[in-house]
C-alpha cells in the first residue's frame, strides 16, 4: 500500500535527507524505523504525508502519487494518515475529550467549528477512541493534569478516532519515562493489530523497537541499511546501522 521508488530528498540547503530509498510496505504492517540522530528517519517518515516533498523518485500510498498531492486533495488524503509526535500537540488546557474531538473540526463547517458543535456520533466515537487505550475515565480531565504517558494515549486516540489507515509517529516515545514507554507501546500494537492499521514509528529506542514491531527499518546516512523482521537483527546488523560505536550510541 506503501510504495518507494528510487526516492531521493534533499534539503533546500542541500542536505541529502533521503537517498535513493526503495520499498514497499503492506497494509497492516507494525514497523520500526531506526538508526543515528540526523541518518534521515523523520524526514523518512513525514515525506509519506508529504510533511515533506520529495526531489526524485515517487512515493505511491494506495495507488495515489503522493508528490501530485495539493489543496484539498492532499488534506483529505491526509485524513487517512494520522500523525504523532514527540511532543503530544494537544492542548494542554482542554479536556481530554475535547482534544479527540478536535480531530473532527476540518470535517465541521465553519458555523458548528465556532460554536463547537459535534455530532453526538462524534462524541461517541471519541468517548470510544478514549476508552481503546484504557484511559476513558480520564474524558473530562484536564491534559496538563494527566502523565506523559496518559497525554500521548490521547493522542493516540485523537488520531485514531478518525480511523487511519497509516500512523506515522515521530519519537512518540522520546519524552517519556521507560514505564510510560512500554505503555504506549502497548497501545500502538493493540491498535495495530485490533483494527490492522499501519504503523510507521521513529525511535530511538532499540530494545523497545525489536520487542514491539515486527519489521524494522534502517537508516543511515538517508540510506536504508536494513530492512528486514526484527528477529533477523543482531550485532552485526546493529553495527550497520548506527556504526562502530553502536553500542554507546543506542544505550545512550
Ligand atoms: P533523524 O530523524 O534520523 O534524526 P532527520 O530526518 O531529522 O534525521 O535529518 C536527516 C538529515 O537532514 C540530517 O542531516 C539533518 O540535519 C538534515 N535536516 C533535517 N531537517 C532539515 C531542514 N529543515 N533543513 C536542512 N536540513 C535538515
Amino acid at each position: 500500500m506503501i510504495t518507494f521508488n528510487n526516492v531521493t530528498q534533499v534539503y533546500d540547503n542541500g542536505t541529502v535527507g533521503l537517498k535513493n530509498i526503495n520499498l514497499n510496505i503492506e497494509q497492516g504492517e507494525l514497523i520500526a524505523v531506526i538508526g543515528s540522530s540526523g541518518a534521515g528517519k523523520s524526514t523518512f517518515i513525514r515525506t509519506i504525508n508529504k510533511m515533506i516533498d520529495i526531489s526524485e523518485g515517487d512515493i505511491q500510498v494506495d495507488g495515489i502519487s503522493v508528490s501530485s498531492l495539493s489543496g484539498k486533495k492532499l488534506r483529505d488524503f491526509r485524513f487517512n494518515i494520522g500523525m504523532i509526535f514527540q511532543s503530544f500537540n494537544l492542548i494542554t488546557r482542554d479536556t481530554a475529550i475535547n482534544n479527540v474531538l478536535k480531530a473532527f473540526v476540518p470535517k465541521l463547517n465553519a458555523w458548528d467549528t465556532f460554536f463547537g458543535k459535534f455530532s453526538e456520533e462524534q462524541k461517541i466515537k471519541a468517548l470510544e477512541a478514549l476508552d481503546n487505550v484504557d484511559i476513558l475515565d480520564k474524558a473530562f480531565s484536564r491534559v496538563d493534569q494527566l502523565s506523559g504517558g496518559q497525554q500521548q494515549r490521547v493522542a493516540l486516540a485523537r488520531t485514531n478516532v478518525l480511523d487511519p489507515k497509516i500512523i506515522l509517529a515521530d519519537e512518540p516515545v522520546a519524552s517519556l519515562d521507560p514505564v510510560s514507554s512500554v505503555d504506549v507501546m502497548e497501545y500502538f500494537r493493540k491498535i495495530n493489530r485490533e483494527k490492522n492499521m499501519t504503523f510507521l514509528i521513529n525511535i530511538h529506542d532499540v530494545d523497545m523497537a525489536l520487542q514491539y514491531c515486527d519489521r524494522i527499518i534502517g537508516i543511515d546516512a538517508g540510506q536504508i541499511v536494513y530492512d528486514g523482521p526484527s528477529s533477523g537483527v543482531n550485532d552485526d546488523v546493529l553495527r550497520t546501522i548506527y556504526g562502530e560505536n553502536y553500542k554507546s550510541e543506542i544505550i545512550g
